[in-house]
């Protein structure tokens, strides 16, 4: 959007403050408010915050940072606070001396935007986003379901279909164009679905849906979690991405071979790369000590490093969908990730194979879960890591991980992952107390 455009929406629809946000190294959105009358100065020459502050920035003696806003990213919020309106403006970062901020995740993620571009190619990203909503008691999330609802099931089953609505009004009032929502197969599971955008718009896309949905759960006396295994025995929250690298007119899609009908030899490449650096990605795209609970055989998570045209118990599935349509499924993400660093390092291991002309091995249609482990290697079909432990080791192993992320990133966030898995593994439980009380 045009600034001036801006400011006259703003004058239009008497905004008096503006939320500038951002997002740390973890995922999670930050803002700071300024009035209207420092947005001109904003857009100029930026807003100072504290680095210092942020989890995984800067060290103290180097803490001044500026928020940019990024113009095309203006929207008003669709809830007041008191009565007033105001709006929101997504940032990059920057350092005192103008250049761009390297641990600035949004920044990562237009680099190998970057990278495509130089190739012909504008990733495009479509996310799944899944969640369940817990109950309050005592102003405390409890782990009881809300229902007893299942996969696409509506009313009066499923009491927080009318909160979903509501995301979905806003959401597409935020200028985010929904596919679709539904409740997912779990008792109090969801599922919001928006139309696929270049990778940059989709991941900006994630944060904002992420809290309206939180938002309107708080209205609601409710929870969102984006926990991604929640519940022992019961299916997780994953976030699917499907993926296709459009031509840079967005005319055409370069996963797409007109002659054959076809997916195109690049697509065979791009799905060579991200199997290639499967093991080691999913340090990014499943964060967190719980994201290996989900990733377990039986409940609709993927664990085997293969690819399939149809068959979802792969980690790649390629939907029946040709044309402008062709994309794959990349189904082991979840909605724990930070999506600009989850979009950047899967995008730029299916640009390595496209550049390197990696040759997936043949696509798996049988059930995978049904094979014997012979079969499966016979098939040269690996497994995802099974803990963060693993997943890390693993991200150490692969330059990927570190070219993409830059040494910033990289350090920061083995630093902190190393710490949660060091923090988790010598925790108690329930489970071995229950277990072992008797030995
Ligand atoms: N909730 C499942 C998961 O953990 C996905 C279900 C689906 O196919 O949408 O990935
Ligand atoms: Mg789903
Ligand atoms: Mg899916």
């Amino acid at each position: 959007m045009e600034i001036e455009r801006i400011f006259e929406i703003v004058e239009e629809e008497n905004i008096r403050f503006i939320r500038l946000q951002f997002t740390d190294i973890n995922g999670s959105l930050k803002n700071v408010e300024i009035p209207v009358n420092d947005l001109k100065r904003a857009f100029e020459k930026g807003i100072m915050f504290d680095g210092s502050s942020i989890e995984g920035f800067v060290r103290i003696n180097e803490s001044d940072m500026y928020l940019r806003p990024d113009p095309s990213t203006f929207a008003i919020l669709p809830w007041t606070l008191e009565g007033q309106k105001s709006a929101r403006l997504i940032c990059d970062i920057y350092r005192p001396n103008g250049e761009p901020f390297e641990g600035d995740p949004r920044y990562r993620l237009k680099l190998v935007m970057e990278e495509a571009s130089g190739l012909g190619f504008v990733p495009h990203a479509g996310p799944e986003v899944e969640f369940f909503l817990l109950p309050k008691k005592n102003g405390k999330v409890s782990y009881e379901f809300l229902d007893e609802g299942g996969y696409f099931d509506l009313l009066p089953v499923d009491i927080a279909e009318h909160l979903r609505s509501e995301v979905a009004v806003m959401i597409e009032e935020m200028g985010i164009d929904v596919e679709a929502t539904h409740h997912e197969v779990a008792p109090s599971q969801h599922e919001v679905d928006f139309r696929y955008a270049d990778a940059l718009n989709s991941a900006d896309a994630v944060q904002t849906v992420k809290l309206v949905i939180k938002t309107l759960a708080i209205k609601n006396n409710l929870h969102a979690t984006f926990m991604p295994k929640p519940f022992f025995g019961v299916n997780g929250s994953g976030m699917h991405v499907h993926l296709s690298l459009l031509s840079k007119d967005g005319s055409s899609n370069g996963f797409y071979d007109e002659k054959t009908g076809d997916i195109s030899e690049n697509m065979r490449y791009f799905v060579g790369g991200v199997l290639k650096h499967a093991r080691a990605i999913t340090a990014v795209t499943n964060p967190t000590v719980n994201s290996y609970k989900r990733l377990v055989p039986g409940y609709e998570a993927p664990v085997n490093v293969a690819w399939s045209l149809g068959n979802r118990s792969a980690l790649i599935r390629v939907p029946m969908a040709r044309g402008m349509g062709t994309r794959l499924e990349y189904r082991a993400p979840d909605p724990s990730c930070n999506p600009y660093l989850a979009f950047a390092v899967l995008v730029a291991a299916g640009l390595d194979g496209v550049k390197n002309k990696i040759q997936p091995p043949e696509p798996v249609e049988k059930n995978i879960y049904s094979m014997n482990e012979e079969e499966r290697e016979g098939l040269g079909i690996t497994t995802l890591p099974k803990t963060l432990e693993e997943a890390l080791i693993e991200a150490e192993k692969d330059p990927l991980i570190k070219e993409v992320l830059g040494d910033h990133i990289y350090e920061k966030f083995m630093e902190l992952k190393w710490k949660e898995w060091k923090s988790y593994s010598i925790y108690v439980t329930e489970w071995e107390r229950k277990k072992y009380e008797n030995v």
